[in-house]
């Protein structure tokens, strides 16, 4: 299974590295087999002394570009020099807050896949989609997989309903069933789900069939809670 972090605009370089030192003996310890992200803020990007072969670190948005003039923003020659290689691309904070295109966002998806990056690709629906049912909420899916390479090898796709981000409300099981078996129709790739996971709700999350793992935000920011799950999903996958 794939469990991965997202800090968001959270922690500290220093409260990074003892996360990060915490989390890699927790794997070591545990012989976790899972594979575990972690997408810190850009300060934070030093790998420090991670040994655990499936932990890995990544970055939640960089700009399309080896270099150049675009004021704020980091790219490809930044994150070399991090040998940084997962990017999480399309994220709903970032098409909605930061008014992401998806004409953007499919340029980005390119560019960092003609650059061999692993790709964490979210799609997810807001309320008012939500509430016309199912079939609109699949439209709204497809069209924020234009244009997208769905059989890029390095690809993972997170389905992850606007209204379940960091609201402490889950999307049901029926619901994600739903999604994720409509996605897995088109997409050989790992499908995760995000949307205000936590440890109450990871097991029975982990056991929707074609849920291949979990992409998150707030429960992952506290290293216990994000072991907590991680265990969870060891403890799933040997049932
Ligand atoms: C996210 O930001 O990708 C996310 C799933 O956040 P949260 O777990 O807080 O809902």
């Amino acid at each position: 299974m794939i469990i991965a972090a997202n800090f968001k605009t959270n922690h500290t370089r220093e409260s990074t590295r003892e996360y990060l030192e915490k989390l890699d003996s927790f794997l070591i310890k545990n012989s976790i087999k899972d594979d575990v992200f972690v997408f810190p803020p850009f300060t934070a990007l030093n790998r420090y002394a991670i040994i655990s072969d499936n932990l890995e670190i990544g970055v939640q948005n960089a700009y399309p570009v080896e270099k150049g003039s675009f004021t704020g923003e980091i790219g490809l020659e930044q994150l070399s020099e991090f040998k940084v290689k997962n990017i999480i691309i399309g994220h709903s904070e970032r098409r909605h807050i930061l008014k992401e295109s998806q004409e953007f966002v499919a340029e980005k998806f390119s560019f960092f896949k003609s650059n061999g990056f692993r790709i964490i690709y979210c799609v997810g629906e807001p309320i008012e989609v939500r509430e016309k049912g199912f079939e609109a909420v699949m439209d709204y899916i497809y069209s924020q997989l234009e244009n997208i390479d769905l059989n890029y090898d390095k690809l993972i796709v997170a389905y992850e309903p606007v209204w379940a981000i960091g609201t402490g409300l889950s999307a049901k099981e029926e619901d994600i069933k739903e999604v994720l078996d409509a996605l897995r129709l088109k997409i050989k790739s790992p499908l995760l789900y995000g949307g205000s996971v936590k440890p109450s709700n990871a097991k029975e999350i982990l056991r929707i069939p074609n849920c291949d793992g979990l992409l998150i935000g707030t429960a992952s920011w506290d290293v216990d809670t994000f072991c907590d799950i991680i265990m969870i999903s060891k403890l799933v996958a040997e049932e």
